[in-house]
């Protein structure tokens, strides 16, 4: 296979590529190529890294989440899912501060723990 980055090199099994997260280093198995030396990873052992990382809560940004809103009495809610609320320490008493930006975004702050 021809790496798609440069356009020269051979893409070679490998399984020794290393990704870095917080310091912690993650052993996964993918392609590197022959001249430039990029990497590419194989899909299965990049979702483990990510669920391990995950695990371990220093997966940065949380990938998008979709949540269905749902209908109660009179007003819409919006479930928090739970590993979201574990990783940022949520209780579900806190304040949250609602920004509407254009027309299709809410932007949700946390206030106070
Ligand atoms: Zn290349």
């Amino acid at each position: 296979m021809k790496c798609p980055v440069c356009g020269k090199g051979e893409l070679q099994a490998v399984d020794d590529i290393l990704s870095e997260i917080e310091g912690l280093a993650f052993v996964e198995r993918g392609h590197r190529c022959s001249v430039c030396g990029e990497e590419f990873i194989d899909e299965a052992d990049s979702n483990r890294t990510i669920k391990v990382a995950r695990r371990l809560g220093i997966w940065g940004e949380p990938l998008r989440l979709r949540r269905k809103l749902s209908q109660s009495g009179r007003g819409i809610v919006l479930r928090i899912p739970e590993d979201l609320r574990q990783s940022m320490g949520l209780k579900g008493t806190e304040s949250v501060a609602l920004s509407k930006i254009g027309s299709k975004k809410i932007l949700v702050e946390v206030e106070a723990k």
